[in-house]
């Protein structure tokens, strides 16, 4: 048995059953990485002894008998989430060999389950991007196709649980970043509501829509995941005081009765139509299982990317001014005086997303220009919450597409940023309303595939997920041969 290509539940039995080890499987997991990482570069730092301690330590809390779902599982971070003592570049060069002092509230959170950390994976820098060609250090390959992109911003975590090299990843979402590329790479994303799961420890984007999320290999485990993570956190003022449900308890209670909406606007001729036929195939799946299926309309869609494309840049101006290379990081020694040491450090290192972002950002708040754009912005973000408000008046559940192709080639969208925003203009919205979404596998095109996206009520996570189970994407399962 490959132990490397289990599930978090089934491996959870198999270590309580005393069938395995964690340290059997931490090791199945690095080999893996060993053996084909070279190829995938998913990983920017594997940490190989510290996670053969916790898993060794896990060992022993289950002979002492401990039990627990995450208890002995290994996964890998996104590089912008921290973990006391391991690097957190956040694929940047300006936080090049940058030891994170202390963990993210998630990581302290899977810790105390006993889950074990294998390592760091690359990501777009900063989470700007929609390939992961952004990153300041390597391209990471979709295991599907090694000319195509993972998606991103987190296409190492995507690429790292469709090649089996963790049981899953942790990462973040503020604009589509774990919803797309595991729409590319076939596996689950969930991105909680905001406010669900501590913020604190993931490097700021986007502050209004960053959240905290999982990418697994099924519904089951990213709710085992969300369990252990979601709730209130003194360290972060914006994580929701509301109760975290049980996500477990009525996973497997089925849709009857339940009304899902398609919504008219993300079903329009951006979409190519084998895309369509696949996500249509979905509503179907959920119709034979009990459900009612109503069109809908969320008809200020269409000006979500705008939005979110001014929102971003002004938070992204605001968060990675704190950046200058005078504490840690990336530090240039020919500069002479101050203004040479901000300019040298900053403008060696970032890359040129991040200064877009930046100088889009800058221009959009300053006098005089910032009720044009960031306020108007942040208006037409209210009137797309609204969108969603109405129409989860009518129903309980949105299924939508995730993204209007299967994933992209190397290169192709690299050069126009323009084409490479676009790429979020299913995942846009959600973020802007703070909403939940999960997207699982659907199908595959030409051997590729693609996710569909359920997006659910604020905090209703448990719903969320068990709609998402009674797809049963288990059966569109198709493994990466690689
Ligand atoms: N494509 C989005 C962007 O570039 C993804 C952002 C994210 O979720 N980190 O902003």
């Amino acid at each position: 048995m490959e132990l490397n290509k289990l599930t978090i539940s089934a491996a959870a039995k198999l270590l309580h059953e005393k069938k395995i080890t964690s340290v059997e499987l931490t090791t199945a997991c690095l080999d893996r990485i060993k053996s084909l990482d070279a190829k995938i570069q998913a990983c920017l730092c594997v940490c190989e002894a510290e996670a053969l301690a916790q898993a060794a330590a896990a060992d022993k809390r289950i002979a002492a008998g401990e039990t627990g779902d995450l208890l002995g599982i290994p996964y890998l971070v996104k590089d912008n989430i921290t973990v006391a003592g391991i690097q957190a570049t956040a694929a940047s060069k300006i936080l090049k060999n940058y030891i994170a002092p202390y963990n993210a509230t998630a990581v302290e959170r899977l810790n105390a389950a006993g889950a074990v950390v294998l390592g760091k994976t690359n990501m777009d820098e900063f989470g700007h991007g929609a390939s992961t060609e952004n990153s300041a250090y390597q391209i990471t390959k979709n295991p599907w196709d090694l000319e195509r992109v993972p998606g991103g911003s987190s296409g190492g975590n995507g690429a790292a649980v469709a090649a089996d090299m963790c049981l899953f990843g942790l990462s973040s979402d503020t604009g589509g970043s774990i919803r797309q590329p595991a729409s590319f790479c076939g596996v689950v994303g969930l991105k909680p509501s905001y406010g669900r799961i501590s913020r604190h420890g993931l490097m700021a984007m986007t502050s209004s829509t960053d959240v905290v999320g999982v990418i697994s290999k099924t519904v089951e485990d990213a709710a085992l995941v969300l369990q252990a993570i979601a709730g209130q956190d003194d360290f972060d003022a914006t994580a929701s005081s509301v109760a975290p449900d049980d996500y477990l308890k009525n996973l497997d209670n089925g849709v009857k009765g339940l009304k899902v909406g398609l919504p008219a606007e993300y079903f329009t001729d951006s979409i190519k139509s084998e895309v369509r036929d696949l996500i249509m195939a979905q509503a179907e799946i959920l119709k034979a299982a009990g459900a009612e299926i109503m069109n809908v309309s969320l008809p200020h869609t269409k000006y979500s990317v705008p939005a979110y494309y001014i929102i971003t840049p002004c938070e992204i101006s605001s968060n990675l001014a704190r950046l200058d290379g005078l504490r840690y990081g990336y530090f240039d020694e020919t500069a002479k005086n101050l203004a040479e040491i901000y300019a040298k450090n900053r403008g060696g290192g970032f890359g040129p997303e991040a200064k877009r972002r930046i100088m889009l950002g800058t221009y959009a708040l300053s006098a005089g220009y910032y009720d044009a754009y960031y306020k108007k912005a942040n208006k037409v973000r209210q009137m797309i919450a609204l969108d969603f408000a109405k129409v989860f008046g009518q129903v309980d559940i949105i299924l939508a597409p995730t993204t209007p192709t299967a994933a992209f080639k190397i290169g192709e969208k690299v050069d126009d940023p323009i084409q490479m925003y676009l790429e979020d203009i299913f995942v846009s919205s959600a973020s802007l309303a703070g909403l939940p979404a999960v997207v699982v596998p659907a199908g595959l095109i030409n051997n590729l595939p693609i996710g569909v996206q359920l997006i659910g009520k604020k905090m209703g996570e448990a719903e969320l997920l068990r709609v998402a189970k009674s797809l049963n994407p288990e059966q569109n399962f198709a493994k990466a041969n690689i």
